[in-house]
């Protein structure tokens, strides 16, 4: 079994792009500018938002913490996005989900300017990703496409079963892994909560990649021998050995599907961390203006 180090990979992607803005800087291009809106205190929003300023400063951006209390309007929500689609210093941002209940999530994604979502969730971008055309790629599934790249990961003519269809996750890795692409080709079963006997595709599938938030869902009596496990899953669980009162669990049940996996990804440590390094990626191709000219 090999671990697809996600820590590892998404250090290099990092470097990569902090060479790549010296050299664009250089050259007299700007440095690029990611912003991030966070409304309320959700602790886990708090700590991707963290984690994505501290990459900016690793690759050598800039960056915005926009902070807005829990009850902000979504109308006073949707003036700040303007604010910041306006702001020609801003290449990039992102309002970090989930929203608190009150403000349309839908509304906040399509009023930001698809050239300055680099979450990739606008329907322009989502649009131009499931066509083949240039777009900025949702940051998860975009970080699983570049792992299985760097661990090279046959995915020609493969089975992979996705878990999970949201809009965010499963949806687009969908797409991508049947692409005619390089890191695609694959036959794919996209399953979700109404899909009925699911181990029946898990357990043919060469590739699972499991995006469902609940800890330890895929278990290794659910996969077969060989196959590629890519855990999605960021669950906190209640756990009082650790100082936080929690641990971060994955959907898939690590130990055993690792038994008979041939690739697996741990969490943490895996896809989350990738996601971080490939929203940098959109940043910087914003910054370039490589995808909208
Ligand atoms: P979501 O809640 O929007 O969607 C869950 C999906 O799972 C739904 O499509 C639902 O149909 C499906 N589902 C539910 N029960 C099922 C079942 N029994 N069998 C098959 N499918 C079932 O989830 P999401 O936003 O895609 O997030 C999924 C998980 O991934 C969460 O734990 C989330 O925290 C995590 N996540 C991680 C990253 C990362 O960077 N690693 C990014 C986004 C989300």
């Amino acid at each position: 079994m090999i671990l697809i180090d996600g820590k590892k990979t998404s250090a290099e992607v990092k470097a990569e792009i902090k060479k790549d803005v010296k050299a664009f800087v250089d050259q007299g291009g700007k440095v690029p500018h990611l912003a991030a809106i966070l409304v309320g205190k959700d602790g886990a929003s708090e700590t991707y938002v963290a984690s994505k300023v501290r990459s900016c400063n690793e690759v050598g951006f800039n960056s915005t913490l926009e902070r807005m209390p829990s009850e902000t309007t979504e109308e006073d929500l949707l003036l700040k996005i303007n604010e910041f689609n306006n702001n020609e210093d801003i290449d990039g941002f992102i309002v970090q989900l989930p929203l608190p209940k009150h403000i349309d999530e839908q509304k906040v994604t399509t009023a930001i300017l698809p050239q300055k979502d680099v979450d990739g969730f606008h329907p322009v971008n989502v649009g131009r990703m499931a066509l083949g055309q240039p777009a900025y790629i949702s940051a998860t599934p975009y970080g699983i496409v570049q792992l299985l790249e760097k661990y090279n990961i046959d995915t020609m003519g493969k089975h992979c079963v996705v878990i999970g269809r949201s809009n965010i996750v499963g949806s687009p890795m969908s797409i991508l892994m049947a692409k005619n692409s390089k890191h695609g080709n694959c036959t794919v079963t996209l399953t979700h909560s109404k899909t009925q006997n699911l181990q029946e595709y898990t357990k043919v599938a060469d590739i699972v990649i499991v995006a469902l938030g609940k800890p330890a869902f895929l278990t290794g009596d659910m996969i077969k021998e060989g196959a590629t496990v890519i855990d999605v899953g960021i669950t906190r669980v209640p756990d009082d050995s650790k100082k936080s009162g929690f641990r971060i669990q994955g959907d898939a049940d690590f130990d055993s599907c690792a038994e008979k996996a041939s690739f697996i990804t741990p969490v943490p440590g895996g896809v989350g961390l990738m996601t971080v390094a490939s929203l940098m990626k959109n940043t910087l191709a914003a910054a370039k203006k490589e995808i909208f000219s």
